[in-house]
């Protein structure tokens, strides 16, 4: 069975272009019958707080990206860290290195002036028939890893295709700093294995990290996962997204009233293709999700396809679904929607690309419209003010039905010599506070009666 992991370290808000490293390997879980591990990498620990990891699991129950265990904290798996590095310790898979940090700096400095790449060079390690420098008194040492000499260390990328590093490019990692604490490619290593992750999907500014990970894997024991690096989210300005270059957070595209669907879809596609498909439900993406077909190059944010993939979803959600939505954010203005909720979701759906859009377009049916002056002062005629005293009077007493309403229309129309238009259009201004709606019945329809009433009294 495949096992993924999401595991984001806390330490600012979560954008789209982080959360859509979520959303891959949780389609894959979910498309393989698998489980979805959540994991946070707390370890820094300066700059990691509990409230970015709330407004992390927010975000992903937002979207729907729901995990089958954790979410694990690595500050409480310290203890295991350390049991397996005594393990190592024992094997000699590690050892210690008494180098300070004067000599290191002295010895990159060398590296450079030589114009080699600096790396650690081995003092330490031990070695059959070689004598290691005295330990020095009162120093705490690092432990660093037994990297491989000679060879090469390589995987099959899902997104890379062949990746290769030669061992010799890698120093021996420091992986216990001198108070003892494991660092990060350590703790990645042993909670993949702990939590047996089949697959990593991560970004691809990890694929450096990779072959010392593949390293430490060996060592233990254990075969290396699948990889799957996916390429940067750019932003609009072509810069890698983040938060310094203006992302927004997940949380704020559900404030502006982006439907959870639609932003999975369109992260989705960020990324991932399935053939021309541009537009899909969730079910869809979870049934069609695959390795093979993940981007190779970096993908592109764009709002504008946001607001349209998003317009789409508006139209597939079924209107009593979109009320719920547009309910909860009138009564947050306490204004309290009635039972044509629903239908003037339906009717007005088609032309918001957020639940904001339509939340305004419902509003008016509750709330006091201000007629916009310009189409007021176009449309409202003297001369069309008595056809409007007579809609009023016929509006008061036919049965509140679309259909009587379209009758009372054509029959004023009729009697005042008018075309749909001269009436239709001051009309809407007074009700809706503009001309541009859909058809006036079903606008009215949808109307309380005397909401219509008090609104035309005001020509
Ligand atoms: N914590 C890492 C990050 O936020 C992810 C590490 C991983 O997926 O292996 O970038």
């Amino acid at each position: 069975t495949t096992r993924t992991r999401f595991a984001p370290s806390p330490t600012g808000f979560i954008h789209l272009g982080n959360i859509r490293s979520a959303l891959y390997p949780w389609a894959f879980a979910r498309s393989s019958g698998g489980q979805f591990v959540m994991r946070i990498e707390d370890t820094d620990v300066e700059r990691s707080t509990q409230e970015a990891v709330d407004v992390i699991l927010e975000s992903m129950a937002w979207l729907g990206l729901d995990h089958d265990e954790g979410p694990f904290y690595q500050m409480q798996r310290m203890d295991r860290y350390k049991e397996v590095l005594a393990q190592m310790r024992e094997k000699g898979l590690v050892y210690p290195c008494y180098m300070s940090v004067a000599e290191l700096d002295a010895l990159r400095e060398r590296q450079m002036a030589a114009k080699e790449k600096p790396r650690y060079d081995g003092t330490w390690r031990p070695e059959p028939g070689k004598t290691l420098p005295p330990v020095p008194e009162g120093v705490q040492p690092v432990l660093r890893f037994r990297n491989p000499v000679g060879g090469t260390v390589a995987w099959d990328d899902k997104v890379k295709g062949r990746v290769e590093f030669s061992n010799d490019e890698l120093d021996d990692l420091v992986i216990a700093r001198p108070d003892g604490t494991p660092t990060y490619n350590f703790c990645v290593v042993v909670d993949d294995i702990d939590m047996e992750i089949t697959h990593v999907i991560r970004g691809d500014d990890h694929v450096n990290n990779t072959p010392r990970q593949i390293n430490i894997f060996r060592a233990l024991g254990k075969e290396p996962p699948v990889f799957a690096h996916l390429p940067t989210v750019l932003n609009e300005q072509g810069e890698k997204m983040s938060k310094r270059h203006g992302a927004k957070p997940v949380t704020w595209y559900r404030d502006q009233g982006f439907l959870a669907d639609g932003v999975m879809n369109y992260l989705a596609r960020l990324g991932w293709s399935h053939g021309d498909d541009e537009i899909f439900t969730r079910e869809q993406f979870v049934q069609w999700f695959d390795l093979d077909h993940l981007g190779r190059s970096a993908a592109q944010f764009d709002e504008a396809k946001l607001r349209w993939v998003n317009a789409q979803h508006m139209k597939m959600t079924a209107d009593a679904q979109l009320a719920v939505h547009i309910e909860a954010r009138l009564k947050k203005d306490g204004i309290k929607p009635d039972a044509s909720l629903a239908g003037i979701c339906g009717l007005f759906k088609d032309r918001c690309d957020t639940t904001v859009a339509l939340a305004d377009w419902a509003r008016r049916f509750y709330e006091p419209v201000q007629p916009d002056p310009e189409e007021h002062a176009k449309h409202l005629t003297d001369a069309v003010k008595p056809a409007i005293d007579m809609l009023s009077r016929m509006l008061r007493d036919c049965p509140w039905t679309r259909e009587a309403i379209t009758e009372a229309i054509k029959e004023v129309l009729r009697a005042n010599g008018l075309k749909m238009p001269q009436l239709a259009m001051p009309v809407r201004v007074l009700v809706m506070g503009t001309a541009q709606t859909p058809s006036l019945d079903a606008v009215l329809a949808l109307f309380e009666r005397d909401k219509v009433i008090e609104r035309l009294g005001r020509a």
